[in-house]
């Protein structure tokens, strides 16, 4: 690159920058969001740069967004083709925590003097670091308006070089603490930039905060882990307590299902010395309302699965061997007991009609609309219904999976006993540079070229990491087989294609090397959240700022 950056200039302009963010308090999936614009539009459309070159940034509004937010989106348009994309979100998690201090949140000066009046009644570390005065507290300086800061201070200084070698993109997105709505929509974005100006892909940067296990060294992570979320439905077949043998209780199914996939270290794939945490359920319950003397006919709940590597469909074939082992179970549990009341009873022993039955949902829908000409048609306009209340935000998501399940278990021939199995959204793939470092390109030796630079400038050392492990938006950068993975989502997933999509195709066809390069933050998404000065002002920029050099080189 022609130019250095003035880093004088720079630590004054992204502290402005960060407070100028902050203020706008844009709390996610809420209306405040829309706060965004004003900032955005100040910030960017000030620049003689983009005033002279309005083509070259906007707001894109996120394809049928319930809540018809955009993505901030603005672009150093240099020379050639190699393009860098660095990505933040703009939504802060709320601020219910902060009691007495909430109108404070957003203004970080007055906030810091508000939280030394109640120091003593901080966790110890967060006292510490009040009282040190090297970290800026505030909703959103760590997560992420830090970072997303960082990002516009130095696509501000590459918007005033005429001779900018390559090109490089800034895209600001809502929804990441709910369901990436934003990235969603800014990967398509993004196959419209390319397709527009014969952008080459080279690097997405991310500026998340980092974590630190060893408070002397920073974290690169290259890659995010991924995260699926599985449910489980259990129809069972009803009947009174009294008659406990005539029926079947789904709620002891889901027991062995339940306790067959809690922590269960087989979903929870190792890589390069790095393990997903085990799976845990989020939700259980039954279908009954009201207290009665029959079983409950239904049992169903869906559980957290963070991977490294496996695909859905890999996943989705563990559960179903988890599915079909605690059916066995339960009939085999239900028999011997039938046994024992037989012979306890003076009678001879019987067979009980139970089989096992593990079914996905796309197999439940085929066969029911192989029964019903009429269904299918049924099935839509129930969706519909379900989908109004679910915008209007009167139906959780998991409900709404929950609903149309019930629908269809109703409409089928027959009775008997069944597990439908499959995923409930939000759906983050893993992506790691794996490959592109194997393949030996630009992501290969990046990590050992900022850390030396880190080391000698800074006197910081950095480890890296394959996986941020706290989910980010990082994970719809990469895609491969993007055909298999939509067919294993559309058989598994009811509301996939509906309320809810990913856009595989565009993703395959945007597949860059990923890193994340953000600053020390501590207690994301508490009062004590907060950022560390040095890096969010001095290092960080600097070693994102390398960072974007060496690719564009
Ligand atoms: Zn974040």
């Amino acid at each position: 690159m022609s130019r250095p950056v003035d880093f004088a200039r720079l630590k004054e302009d992204i502290q402005k920058t960060l407070f100028d963010y902050v203020a706008a308090d844009t709390v996610t999936d809420s209306e405040h969001e829309h706060k965004v614009g004003a900032f955005f539009e100040q910030r960017i459309g000030s620049l003689p740069y983009f005033k002279e070159h309005p083509e070259y940034w906007g707001m894109y509004p996120i394809p049928n967004d319930y809540r018809g937010r955009h993505v901030c989106w603005s672009m150093v348009k240099g020379k050639g083709n190699r393009t860098v994309v660095l990505i933040h979100h703009y939504d802060v998690v709320p601020v219910e925590d902060f009691k007495t201090l909430k109108e404070y949140a957003f203004k970080p000066v007055e906030l810091k003097e508000k939280l030394e009046e109640i120091a003593e009644t901080l966790p110890e570390d967060a006292c510490k670091d009040l009282k040190d005065g090297g970290w800026f507290f505030g909703r959103g300086v760590c997560d992420m308006k830090g970072g997303g800061s960082i990002q516009y201070s130095l696509l501000t200084q590459y918007s005033e070089d005429p001779d900018f070698e390559g090109n490089v993109i800034v895209i600001g997105v809502p929804d990441e603490e709910n369901l990436s709505a934003g990235m969603r929509g800014a990967i398509l974005l993004l196959n419209e930039l390319k397709d527009k100006y014969g952008l080459e892909y080279e690097f997405m940067f991310n500026s998340e905060p980092h974590q630190r296990k060893d408070f002397s060294k920073a974290v690169f992570s290259c890659g995010s882990i991924g995260k699926l979320m599985p449910f489980v439905y259990i129809r069972g077949f009803l009947a009174h307590v009294g008659k406990s043998f005539e029926g079947i209780n789904p709620v002891g199914i889901m027991g062995d299902v339940v306790s067959g996939l809690e922590l269960n270290m087989d979903l929870a794939d190792a890589y390069a010395g790095e393990c997903a945490p085990g799976p845990t359920w989020l939700y259980l319950k039954d279908s009954k309302i009201s207290y009665d003397v029959s079983m409950p006919l239904n049992m169903y709940g869906c559980l957290s699965v963070l991977t490294l590597i496996q695909s859905p469909q890999e996943l989705l074939s563990k559960v179903k061997v988890v599915c079909e082992d605690a059916f066995d179970k339960a009939i085999a549990r239900a028999q011997r007991s039938y046994e024992i009341f037989l012979k306890n009873t003076g009678r001879e022993p019987e067979q009980l009609p139970w089989k096992t039955n593990v079914k996905t949902f796309g197999d439940l829908y085929r066969q029911i609309s192989a029964q019903d000409a009429s269904f299918e048609a049924d099935y839509k306009a129930f969706d519909a219904g379900l989908q109004e209340q679910f915008l209007a935000g009167k139906l959780s998501i998991i409900d709404y999976n929950y609903k149309l399940l019930d629908f269809m278990m109703d409409r089928r021939a027959g009775s008997e006993p069944t597990i439908v199995y499959g995923l409930v959204p939000p759906y983050y793939p893993a992506v790691s540079n794996f490959e592109y470092e194997k393949q030996g390109g630009i992501a290969a030796g990046l990590v050992d070229t900022l850390t030396k630079f880190s080391v000698e400038q800074f006197g910081l050392d950095y480890e890296k990491e394959y996986f941020y492990t706290g989910i980010s938006d990082l994970s719809y950068a990469q895609m491969k087989d993007a055909k298999d993975v939509r067919a294993a989502l559309e058989d598994s997933t009811p509301l996939f294609g509906g309320v809810y999509d990913v856009p595989l195709e565009a993703i395959e066809a945007i597949s860059m090397p990923v890193m994340n390069i953000g600053p020390w933050g501590k207690d994301f998404h508490k009062m004590t959240e907060r950022v560390l000065i040095e890096d969010e002002l001095v290092r960080t920029p600097a070693i994102l700022h390398k960072a974007i050099c060496e690719v564009l080189k």
